[in-house]
């Protein structure tokens, strides 16, 4: 079997109604996945593109949401894709847009990994793939909460890896560049931000949500085996710059 080949396995991708979440839904299934769509939103168009698929409705609005998922059934890989983002100066920041942000972004990515590794521990396997940013190593600007949570992202996948990799599962994440998707739409609408963010990416243009879509298939399957704790970039060169 192709060590890219997801064949046999069952995926559960958070946020999988649009965005990166359903091109990594996508991916998955065409790899040969059977795909767990869950969204707060229905997903019902991303299993339509699935050849085995289902829909779960999630809302990470309660961090623990994910608690009783993964008992009971046998689910190989988790993606950890759901996020929101707040825009707002520092100095006015507001304890809503931190503590919004960070249960979806940190504490449901700790709660969900935690709940997935209680069932695949026993198996001795298990994939667990974060979406973390470029905000996991740089500060970017007017996003306080946002940094902070990518920032924990990265240090979760970290601590996670250490302590499962001996034990069958791996724990990476990827790191989106300047990705075309919702989360983008008001720095693409920005003509100066626009023009200033395409400057900087060497490979010239923005990202495509499948171009993260595959780099999850491949930290999801064999091929990725003795990768952990990483948090792979993919960005069309930013951090490189
Ligand atoms: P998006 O199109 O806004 O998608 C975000 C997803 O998260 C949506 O499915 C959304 O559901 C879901 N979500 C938000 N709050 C949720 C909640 N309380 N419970 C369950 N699901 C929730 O943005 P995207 O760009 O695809 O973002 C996907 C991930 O990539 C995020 O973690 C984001 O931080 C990360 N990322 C994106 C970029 C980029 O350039 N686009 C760059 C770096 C990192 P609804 O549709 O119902 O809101």
């Amino acid at each position: 079997m192709s060590p890219f080949s997801l064949a046999g396995q069952t995926a559960l991708v958070t946020g999988a109604n649009t965005g990166i979440g359903q091109a990594i839904a996508v991916a998955m299934g065409r790899a040969g996945a059977h795909v767990i769509c869950a969204g707060r939103s229905s997903c019902d168009e991303t299993t339509g593109l699935i050849d085995k698929a289902e829909a779960l409705k999630l809302d990470f609005a309660d961090p623990m949401a994910a608690e009783d998922v993964f008992a009971g059934r046998q689910i190989d890989i988790l993606v950890n894709n759901a996020g929101i983002i707040r825009r707002d100066d520092s100095v006015d920041f507001s304890q809503a847009d931190w503590d919004d942000v960070m249960d979806v972004n940190l504490k449901a990515v700790f709660f969900t990994c935690q709940a997935f590794a209680k069932a695949a521990l026993p198996r001795g396997h298990g994939k667990i793939i974060n979406i973390a940013s470029l905000l996991s190593f740089q500060g970017g600007i007017r996003v306080p909460s946002y940094t902070a949570s990518k920032h924990g992202v990265a240090g979760l996948t970290k601590i996670m890896a250490n302590e499962w990799a001996a034990k069958g599962i791996n724990v990476n994440a990827i790191a989106p560049g300047y990705i075309e998707t919702n989360n983008t739409e008001a720095l693409r609408a920005d003509a100066d931000r626009n023009k200033a963010i395409l400057d900087r990416i060497p490979a010239g243009r923005w990202g495509k949500a499948d171009d993260i879509a595959e780099t999850a298939v491949f930290l999801a399957a064999p091929a990725s085996n003795y990768i952990h704790g990483a948090v792979l970039n993919v960005d069309g060169g930013w951090l490189a710059r």
